[in-house]
């Protein structure tokens, strides 16, 4: 067993981290508070080729797999997590679920302008009424002469505002048994009849778009059904497991936030005459936080390697989603905690990470639903 990154992946790792250092981190606390999504920022990573990463090369793409994503979500959620969750959206649950789930067409269609940036792509599985329970949507699309017509109320839509291309999930065929009427659809944000709703106000990942997406007679022709009518649960779930390792990358960067600020106040902070970092109770805080960053980056790591090699991997990637969720949210709880006062003031960054670690134990299933996916295996 080899630990070590190969070379192209050190590549993606520096290039990430470069992009975060000049790109991302000067900008994030300020797009933050403003909640101004970071287009620039999105637009430059679709010419460093970010977008597409996981497209094939025939299509515009890089061609590489969950771990290289991985690797490239940690730098990029270690700066900005609200840019990190909009590429782990357009990546994981558009493009590579079209690479993996869509026909010739389809790809040659949109996983180039996926790739270029032209289009970011929004994920649609979530209604007011149905969220860890995303079996139970709505959102209807009935079959009218050459496609469908989807009418329904989409909530939480992640790049809801900026999105070119939504993935919508709506039931086919309501007599069906529970998650076997739903089928998947590749919808523009141009269509006739689809608004974007209601923009959330959120605790954290602030910059990121977050809206409810409304679909009134929205006319879908035949050739936008992804894969098998009826087929769009399986579709959401096997996509969601690569999610889960995007959003597990994203903890990882997140906790490793934490961390490396937490280790650097602690070595200038002078208390009772020496620097924070010589009291045992802040070392052996630094001390857990690094051991469990490893311990998920580890998990996270594994998961994208399995979904690579094609083995099962819904286990692994619940079980990386839920450690590094978790890990993240004890780690970004511990930074503020070492930096004190200071740590609950905006001019200091680990007070939007600890808002931004909120998250992670909940998008993507929350933190008990990966136990419910994890037991369920066992
Ligand atoms: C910022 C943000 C971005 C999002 N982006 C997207 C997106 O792009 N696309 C999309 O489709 N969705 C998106 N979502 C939706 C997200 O996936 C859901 O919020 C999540 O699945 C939880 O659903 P819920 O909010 O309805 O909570 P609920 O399902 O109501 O859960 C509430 C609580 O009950 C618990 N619970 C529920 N069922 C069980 C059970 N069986 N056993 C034990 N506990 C249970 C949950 O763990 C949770 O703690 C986003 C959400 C947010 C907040």
């Amino acid at each position: 067993m080899d630990f070590h990154l190969t070379e192209d992946q050190e590549m993606i790792r520096d290039s990430g981290r470069e992009f975060a250092d000049r790109v991302l981190r000067p900008h994030a606390a300020r797009l933050d508070a403003e909640e101004a999504f970071p287009l620039e920022a999105i637009q430059e990573a679709a010419e460093s080729g970010f977008l597409g990463l996981t497209i094939p090369e025939e299509f515009g793409g890089a061609g590489l797999g969950s771990l290289h994503a991985a690797i490239l979500l940690e730098e990029l959620n270690a700066a900005d997590a609200s840019v990190g969750v909009t590429i782990s959206v357009h990546m994981s649950l558009i493009c590579s679920m079209l690479a993996k789930h869509g026909n010739q067409t389809q790809k040659e269609m949109y996983l180039p302008r996926l790739a270029s940036g032209e289009l970011l792509g929004a994920y649609c599985l979530t209604e007011p009424q149905a969220g860890s329970d995303a079996a139970a949507i709505r959102t209807s699309a009935n079959k009218v002469d050459g496609g469908y017509l989807l009418n329904g109320t989409k909530a939480w839509i992640t790049t809801g505002a900026h999105a070119g291309l939504f993935v919508v999930y709506a039931v086919t065929d309501p007599e069906a048994k529970k998650g076997y009427g739903i089928s998947t659809f590749l919808v523009e944000a141009s269509a006739d009849g689809l608004t974007v709703g209601k923009k959330e106000a959120k605790l954290g990942i602030r910059a990121s778009s977050t809206t409810e997406v409304l679909f009134e007679d929205v006319f879908v022709p035949e050739e936008n059904l992804v894969g098998k009518p009826g087929g769009g649960f399986m579709i959401a779930l096997d996509t969601l497991d690569g999610g889960r390792i995007g959003i597990g990358a994203q903890s990882v960067g997140i906790h490793r936030a934490c961390l490396e600020a937490s280790v650097k106040y602690s070595r200038e902070r002078e208390q009772f005459g020496v620097t924070i970092d010589r009291f045992q109770a802040i070392a052996f805080k630094l001390a857990d936080m690094a051991t469990e960053l490893d311990a998920s980056r580890l998990l996270v790591h594994r998961a994208a390697w399995l979904r690579d090699q094609g083995e099962p991997s819904t286990k692994a990637c619940s079980m990386a989603k839920l450690y590094a969720s978790m890990a993240c949210n004890r780690a970004a709880q511990d930074a503020v905690q070492i930096h004190g006062g200071a740590g609950y003031t905006k001019e200091f960054p680990v007070e939007r990470y600890y808002r931004d670690a909120r998250i992670t134990e909940i998008y993507e299933g929350a933190t008990d639903v990966q136990r419910i996916v994890i037991s369920r295996n066992l």
